[in-house]
């Protein structure tokens, strides 16, 4: 079998897809995407591909080594990207040419089912507290909200106040049972950090998720002498290098790699397994597509530390398309009682409806996040 042609798709709201196709007929899917930087993956896919055309798609393992050790450059979320949309076509290709689910061939899956959760709120949490309370009476049993709009170095505590009157709410409205993420979403600096952290421990949450920014993960020494709230990150992390640091100095407890960002099923799974070693949970992130989700499922089934998937049915950026739009068969993803299934057919378990995908990258996008200013008129962290 042969590889014959990349083809990416620039879909709405904010995706992009890759299609991989073979001399045989079986085609793989796959989404390379960093939110914002859409045409910029699909650049980096096109190079890429130069190097695929040709090859078996089956090596799976040895295109993954070339395509991140033989470019001499290497790493960073533009071609780690890249790399995980092909990653996850070529398993979906494997997995469909042996008539097996991707999980079966990562050593069969070790459980039947995930626990998902639901975004509540928007970039700003407002109403946050009725949107938990929608989202539970649909059957999710956690979500996740900002905690903070933006926050200066060095703040008033009535912006402190505010975020935790709003977490307290949710709390409130949901009960004691229900999981709460709460994503600071890189907006807080250290000083804030651990004054919001501390502020938010009797809330019993799920996860504080970036209290800091990655690059500024050393911060976490001090933010977890304050809280015993576990501490949640990765979502901007790219691959096993960039997790060594953070596994290492063990101020995480939870680890959110993205299998879109951190080099696809491939690098996600040897990721997982070094935090299996730190005894470090993983979520993986996934406000993406519904490729990515079920990329993400597949290593849900294998990972025996990962506890709870993201998903983005309904998130707030979700406007002109949603996940299951996409899907000849959207009941895959049927959640029941705040667990998805593990997809079991062939690949990544997904048949994607190509004419509608097509018809959709007519209207493409370009998505961009916004840009916040703080009242001084200074650029803020969104
Ligand atoms: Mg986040």
């Amino acid at each position: 079998m042969k590889i014959t042609r990349l083809t990416t798709y620039t879909v709405p709201p904010r995706w992009l897809f890759l299609k991989i196709e073979t001399d045989e007929g079986i085609v793989g899917w796959g989404e390379p995407i960093v939110e914002g930087r859409a045409e910029s993956v699909a650049a980096a896919v096109a190079e890429l591909g130069d190097y695929l055309v040709g090859k078996d798609p089956r090596l799976v393992e040895d295109h993954w080594s070339v395509l991140y050790r033989a470019g001499f450059y290497r790493g960073g979320p533009i071609h780690m990207s890249a790399l995980a949309g092909i990653d996850q076509a070529l398993w979906d290709i494997k997995g469909k040419a042996l008539g097996v689910p991707v999980h079966a061939l990562l050593g069969g899956q070790v459980r039947e089912r995930i626990r998902v959760y639901s975004w509540i709120g928007g970039d700003r949490p407002a109403d946050t507290a009725h949107a938990a309370q929608e989202v539970v009476a649909r059957g999710f049993t956690a979500v996740k909200m900002n905690g903070t709009e933006e926050l200066q170095f060095v703040d008033s505590y009535a912006k402190i106040d505010a975020a935790v009157a709003n977490v307290a709410a949710v709390r409130e409205a949901v009960g004691p049972d229900i999981g709460i993420g709460v994503d600071f979403h890189g907006r807080v600096h250290k000083p804030m950090a651990k004054i919001l952290a501390k502020a938010l421990e009797p809330y019993r949450l799920m996860f504080i998720e970036e209290p800091v920014l990655s690059e500024n993960a050393e911060a976490l020494r001090d933010i977890r002498e304050h809280t015993s709230i576990p501490i949640a990150l990765g979502e901007r992390l790219y691959s096993r290098w960039d997790f060594k640091r953070v596994l290492h100095d063990g101020f995480v407890d939870i680890i959110q790699p993205d299998p879109s960002h951190s080099g696809g099923i491939t690098e996600t799974r040897k990721i997982a397994a070094m935090a299996e070693a730190y005894d470090v949970a993983v979520a993986l992130h996934c406000p993406l597509g519904p490729i990515a989700l079920a990329a993400n499922l597949q290593l849900d089934a294998v990972s025996y530390n990962a506890f709870i998937q993201e998903q983005s049915l309904g998130i707030h950026y979700n406007e002109s398309n949603d996940i299951l739009d996409y899907l000849a068969r959207p009941e895959v993803f049927a959640y029941r009682d705040g667990y998805v299934d593990i997809p079991q057919g062939p690949g990544l378990g997904i048949e994607i409806n190509e004419e509608y995908v097509i018809e959709r990258a007519k209207a493409g996008h370009r998505w961009r996040n916004p840009v916040w200013r703080h009242a001084d008129g200074s650029v803020a962290e969104w």
